[in-house]
C-alpha cells in the first residue's frame, strides 16, 4: 500500500493534531472526486521503516494518525493501524469511503465512512452522507456533527440579528 503525500491537519478529526496520509490506489471512483489523481497506485510504500521515519520526524507534534483511504487494502489498513500501536501511544484514524465499519473497528479510534457524493457534500455539509465515528469504550458514537458547530453557530447568530431587527419599533413620522 502506497501514499502519495501527507500534512499535518486540525480539521479532518476534531479536538486532534492528525498527520494526515493520503494512500493511493483509490478503488472506489466517486464521481467527482477531489482527488483523482489518487486513483493510480503512485508514491512511497507505506513500510513499517517509512511510519517510523515519519513519526521520527512528526511524532512529537501530533495526536493522531490517520489513514486517508485504502480501501483496496483493508488488511493493509489494519496492519498500519497495529503497527502504530505497537510503537507509539498515538491514536489512529481511518477516512475510509466504504459503507460498512471495518470488522476490527478496535484498531481504530475514529473510522469515517461514506462515498463523496457532490449534491451532498463533505462531512462539513449538514446534508452530508458520510459519518465520522469515534471508539469509544468499542461503541461507534457518531460525532459527525462536530463539523457543523460554526454553521449552527452561524444560523443561530443570523436568527437572533433577525430577531433584533424584528423587535426595533418603526419609526414615528
Ligand atoms: S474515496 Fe476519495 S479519493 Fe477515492 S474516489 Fe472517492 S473522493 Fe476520490
Amino acid at each position: 500500500m502506497k501514499y502519495y503525500n501527507f500534512d499535518i491537519v486540525f480539521q479532518e478529526i476534531p479536538d486532534e493534531v492528525t498527520l494526515a496520509v493520503n494512500i493511493s490506489g483509490c478503488p472506489n471512483r466517486c464521481p467527482g472526486c477531489h482527488s483523482p489523481h489518487l486513483w493510480e497506485n503512485i508514491g512511497t510504500e507505506l513500510s513499517e521503516q517509512e511510519i517510523q521515519s515519519l513519526l521520527d520526524r512528526y511524532g512529537n507534534a501530533i495526536t493522531c494518525f490517520c489513514i486517508m483511504g485504502g480501501d483496496g487494502r483493508l488488511d493493509e489498513v489494519e496492519k498500519v493501524a497495529q503497527y502504530l500501536h505497537k510503537i507509539s501511544d498515538l491514536k489512529v484514524a481511518w477516512y475510509s469511503g466504504r459503507s460498512e465499519m471495518p470488522a476490527h473497528f478496535d484498531l481504530f479510534q475514529y473510522v469515517k465512512l461514506g462515498d463523496y457524493r457532490p449534491s451532498h457534500g463533505g462531512l462539513d455539509s449538514m446534508d452530508t452522507n458520510q459519518r465520522l465515528y469515534r471508539n469509544c469504550d468499542g461503541k461507534a458514537v457518531d460525532i459527525t456533527s462536530r463539523f457543523w458547530r460554526k454553521k449552527v453557530d452561524q444560523m443561530s447568530q443570523e436568527r437572533r440579528n433577525i430577531l433584533v431587527h424584528s423587535t426595533i419599533p418603526a419609526m414615528q413620522v
